[in-house]
């Protein structure tokens, strides 16, 4: 029996990084995992990996800024399963500029996609989650716990989600869906590759307090967003997970 055996999930941005391997791990678990992304192609991989692994998955295609793209997705699910049990709002982008620096489009850009996403993702999703004992988890970040250089719209973002997902944890209690955020550290995936595996000035800029002399692995963050999703965190809601390495703490 599975961990999250015979529940229903959305991962967005699930065509890689972290997205990818949520997906593996709650469909390795049990679940059936509606993968989206924009990236059709590398979706549908991701799909074909985890159906040949024997688990259950279904690719579809949204952009988490897109209304109609969240209306057509949870109709798709509503379709085929009937409701959904579990939430992961994962789709996210890095501009690296400090806020002074960054123009109207970047700031807009990092916005839509990282706060109005997951809003967005939310509002269309709640219907179908409702009276489930269902779970919503934001993908937030360590920049939404404390600041860093040359990521202003990026870490004003991740603070959005963080309080978003509290207030969204008072509101939802009453539908039987919890709500938490995860708050990675420096973790492995394409969206860091350049500055972890460039030159070695840069990757230690980038690793900043990690206590760890390693970057995450993306499976290491999958593991705490399989205990949110699970019912093994039933009494855990509005809470904030860091997986990290030690940064905060340093
Ligand atoms: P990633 O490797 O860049 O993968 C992100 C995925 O999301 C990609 O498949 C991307 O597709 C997709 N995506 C981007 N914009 C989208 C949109 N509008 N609609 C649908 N899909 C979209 O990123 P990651 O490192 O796995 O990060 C996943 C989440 O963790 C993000 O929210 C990120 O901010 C957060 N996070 C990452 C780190 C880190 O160190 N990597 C640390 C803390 C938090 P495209 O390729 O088409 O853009």
């Amino acid at each position: 029996m599975g961990r999250v055996q015979g529940k229903v999930a959305l991962v967005t941005g699930g065509a890689m990084g972290m997205g990818k391997t949520h997906s593996e791990d709650l469909a390795r678990e049990g679940a059936h995992v509606f993968v989206t992304d924009r990236d059709v192609a590398a979706g549908e991989a991701v799909v074909q990996g985890i159906v040949a692994s024997g688990g259950k998955a279904e690719f579809l295609a949204l952009d988490v800024t897109r209304e109609s793209d969240w209306d057509s997705v949870t109709a798709a699910i509503a379709d085929r399963a009937g409701h959904l049990d579990i939430l992961v709002n994962n789709a996210g982008i890095l501009v690296l500029k400090p806020a002074h620096e960054t123009t109207n489009d970047e700031w807009d850009a990092v916005f839509n996609v990282n706060v109005r996403g997951v809003w967005l993702g939310i509002r269309a999703c709640v219907p179908l989650m409702k009276n489930r004992n269902a779970s919503i988890i934001n993908i937030s970040s360590i920049y939404g716990l404390v600041g860093a250089p040359s990521a202003g719209a990026y870490i004003a973002s991740k603070g959005a989600v963080r309080l978003l997902t509290k207030s969204c944890a008072v509101d939802l209690v009453g539908f039987g869906i919890r709500v938490n955020s995860v708050h990675p550290g420096v973790i492995d995936t394409p969206m860091t590759r350049d500055l972890l595996h460039g030159d070695a000035e840069t990757r230690k800029a980038i690793m900043g307090a990690t206590l760890f002399d390693r970057p995450c692995r993306p499976e290491e963050v999958s593991k705490a967003v399989l205990f949110l999703a699970s019912d093994e965190s039933s009494f855990v809601h509005g809470a904030e997970l860091v997986v990290d390495g030690g940064y905060v703490a340093n």
